[in-house]
């Protein structure tokens, strides 16, 4: 037990067992845990809010860099057990700008984040997804000079492996090796944030690298929380849109714990159960009538929009039958389409649709009064595309959590 639990415990009159403030990771706990831990181990308060604007404010990982600490107390943190939740392995950069880290985990497994910067015609991936639902928070930051600071979304990892098994994606063909802890999760953002150019912010974040994010609710919960908290990041859940495969029992929490201002990308792929039962499995599960009616309760608010995403795979869900099955399908939400043509693996033979066909795909839609977005390719050069964040085996160092 570390130097923490047993303070707390014995605080607590010796009760161990019950899940306290100690027991969550530090990067992990909200400024009311810090105050609850500091006040049973006989910190002063004040020094609660001090260390977590030391991790989210300025982004400081190892408490033995928390220098406006009492040394005292910077030791008591590492002795605790208060180590970086992640260190970076390695750093790609694609022609296109885009940036791929791959942070490595305590025990050695390896996760992968990718900075994204906002292309200026503002039809691509990420500014489709979120751009127009955050364009009236009115928090652009000062400009570097003339120029205007350049945009930049932030798409992390929630899970190590995935258990989903869509079969036209990498990261699911090893199955689930395990979830990350929501300090994971904030680090990755933490980390990626000094990757940034000067003239570039970090604008949004999406939850659509490896994993599924609502198949591991509690972590995703904490890490939006955490993002969020003015004396930290201040990244509040209108710039975070979470992309799920669609599970209805984790859209209502989502819905229900953020009032609907969590942005919401849904990954639809078909629109009947026949055509998404052979690529999604989890449409099994939770057939479209059950997914669409959660979706139709999502509590949006005015004026935005949630997304659903569409991966063209040639011969399977591309058809014109399929098109005119998707407008029905849609007809009385309020969506927006993001058309990704999809992105080879090596696991599977299905192959992306001919760009004609995704043309043609998307003018169908377009003429029906959705609004349609073609998700252009992005950091594919270095593995970062979607769908192409895998489990290889250079990335599986280890398969158990640390204990
Ligand atoms: N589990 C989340 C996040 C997955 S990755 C979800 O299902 O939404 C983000 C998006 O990329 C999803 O829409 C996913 O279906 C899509 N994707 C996965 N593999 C792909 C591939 N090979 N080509 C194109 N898109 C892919």
């Amino acid at each position: 037990m570390s130097e923490a639990s047993e303070l707390a415990a014995r605080a607590r009159g010796g009760v161990t067992g019950a899940r306290g403030p100690e027991d969550i990771h530090a990067v992990a706990r909200l400024p009311g845990e810090w105050q609850r831990l500091f006040a049973e181990i006989g910190e002063r308060e004040y020094r609660a809010g001090q260390v977590f604007r030391a991790i989210h404010g300025r982004g400081v990982l190892d408490p033995a860099e928390m220098t406006d600490l009492p040394a005292a107390l910077r030791t008591r943190l590492a002795k605790s057990g208060f180590t970086p939740p992640a260190t970076v392995a390695e750093v790609h950069r694609s022609a296109d700008g885009t940036r791929k880290l791959v942070l490595e985990l305590a025990g050695g497994a390896r996760v992968e984040c990718v900075l994204i910067p906002m292309t200026k015609s503002g039809a691509d991936e990420v500014d489709a997804d979120v751009g127009a639902a955050v364009e009236d928070e009115g928090d652009e930051p000062e400009s570097a000079g003339d120029e205007p600071k350049q945009r930049v979304t932030l798409c992390v990892s929630t899970q190590f492996g995935c258990a989903m098994g869509c079969v036209f994606c990498a990261s699911g063909q090893a199955g689930l090796v395990r979830g990350l802890g929501a300090a994971e999760i904030v680090a990755q953002v933490l980390i990626a944030r000094r990757y940034l150019e000067a003239n570039e912010y970090l604008r949004n974040l999406v939850f659509m690298g490896m994993g599924e994010p609502l198949h591991h609710y509690e972590e995703t919960a904490r890490a939006i929380r955490l993002l969020g908290h003015k004396d930290g990041l201040n990244m509040g859940p209108r710039r975070i849109t979470v992309s799920t495969v669609g599970l209805p029992p984790g859209i209502r929490r989502l819905g229900e714990d953020f009032d609907g201002k969590v942005g919401l990308a849904v990954s639809l792929h078909a629109p009947d159960d026949e055509t998404r039962g052979r690529i999604v499995p989890m449409n099994r599960r939770y057939p479209l009538a059950e997914l669409l009616d959660a979706l139709r309760r999502y509590p949006l608010p005015k004026r935005r929009r949630m997304t659903i995403e569409y991966t063209l795979i040639e011969g399977v869900n591309n058809s014109v039958g399929h098109t005119r099955a998707l407008v029905q399908t849609l007809r009385g939400l309020r969506v927006k389409v993001n058309l990704i043509p999809m992105n080879s693996i090596t696991a599977s033979d299905l192959g992306a649709s001919p760009k004609a066909r995704v043309e043609a795909f998307r003018g169908e839609l377009t003429r029906a009064g959705l609004s349609c977005f073609l998700r252009t390719r992005r950091g594919d050069d270095v593995s970062a595309a979607c769908g192409q964040l895998a489990l290889s085996s250079e990335l599986v160092r280890e398969r158990r959590r640390p204990t």
